[in-house]
Formats: structure tokens, sequence, C-alpha cells
């Protein structure tokens, strides 16, 4: 079956000034467009089709690599259009708002801690805030297309908040300046999804 590339939950120029609309219509109109084209035709016509995009990633280093790379693209980039919001920005409640405390004392200290993430992994990425199979939260980065759902990652978990660190996602607005691009993202993050995320995470943790 193939992939599709589903629209932008907002208009392109509804994250502005924080993400401005040409950077995102290129960015989800190109840049996603080709990663679910390069997908299909990377699955076309092998055992691949019968499975759903979270089995190929789970059992990635199995696969080619045109399959990592744009199944990874395919996948990152809906959790990110997904984690933004016109309405983004304040601070998470309810459980994920406790756990963030828990485990880094404050949401300033995890806003730091996952500053340096993206901003040290170096060349093209995702920074991501992920639970793991214990529940607990933890941040981690990945190169190029990759993602904590692969058998191949670092660190895996379940990914409920990410990042992209690729040029393509700032360039044209930020140039070279990547921490400011990151400072930019905590305006539009929607907390309310990212709980949604991190609910479904623990649901579907084994130990849970
Ligand atoms: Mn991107």
């Amino acid at each position: 079956m193939a992939f599709t590339l589903e629209p932008l939950p907002y208009a392109s120029d509804a994250l502005e000034p924080h993400f401005d609309k040409a950077t995102m219509e290129i960015h989800h109109d190109r840049h996603h467009q080709a990663y679910v084209t390069n997908l299909n035709n990377a699955i076309a016509g092998t055992e691949m089709e019968g499975h759903s995009l979270k089995e190929l990633l789970a059992n990635i280093s199995k696969y080619p690599a045109p399959v990592r790379n744009n199944g990874g693209g395919h996948f990152n980039h809906d959790l990110f259009w997904n984690i933004l919001s016109p309405n983004g920005g304040g601070e998470p409640a309810s459980t994920l708002g406790a756990a963030i405390d828990e485990t880094w004392g404050s949401l300033a200290n995890f806003k730091d801690e996952f500053k340096k993430a993206a901003i040290g992994r170096f060349g093209s990425g995702w920074a991501w805030l992920c639970v793991n199979d214990q529940e607990k939260l933890f941040i981690t980065s990945t190169p190029n297309q990759d993602n904590p759902l692969m058998d191949v990652a670092d660190k895996k978990g379940i990914p409920v908040l990410g990042l992209d660190v690729w040029e393509h996602a700032y360039y044209l607005k930020f140039q070279n300046k990547r921490p400011d691009y990151i400072d930019s993202f905590w305006n539009l993050v929607d907390w309310e999804a990212v709980q949604k995320s991190y609910s479904n995470a623990k649901r579907v943790i084994p130990n849970a």
C-alpha cells in the first residue's frame, strides 16, 4: 500500500513570525513529498508493501538504505508537523509536565538539555524527547532521517516531540543560526499534542 503526504494541519503562513511561510511550503510540499515519493518507489513490488511504517522502522536494519532514509523522513516530518501549532507555546500540563519536572527539575532545564542535543547534532538530523521501555522520558538525537523507533538507533524509545535540525528546516529565515531556530521552536510546540503522544506511548509500552 502506498504512503501519502497529508496536508499541513494549518496554513503554511500560520506559524509566522516564528517559522516563515516559504520554509514551511518548501519543507512540506517539496522535501516531505520527496520522502513519500521515494519511499513508495523503494517499496513498490516488494514484501515491504505489506508492512506499516512503524513495522518497517522497527526492523530497518533489514531493509535497503532508501527505505531507512525516506521511511524515516516520512515518519519524522509527520510527527513534526503535528506537534506544532499556531496556538502553541506555554507549558506542558498534566502527567507530561510532571514527568518533565521529575526528570529535569524544571521545564527550563529540560529546554536547555534539549537545545544542547539539537545544537550538538553535527550536520543533519533530529533532536527528540522520547519515552523508554521503563516509561521514563529521555532526550536523544539521531543523524539524517533516523529516529528512535529504528532498531539501529543508539537509544531506542517512542518519540513524542521532535525537532528537525536539517538546514532545510531553518536556513531561509535563520541562516546558520541554529540556536535561534531552536529558541523559536518553543513558541510553536503544541504541548497538548505532545501530551497525547506521551499518554499513548505509555499505553503501548509492554511494562506499563
Ligand atoms: Mn525536514
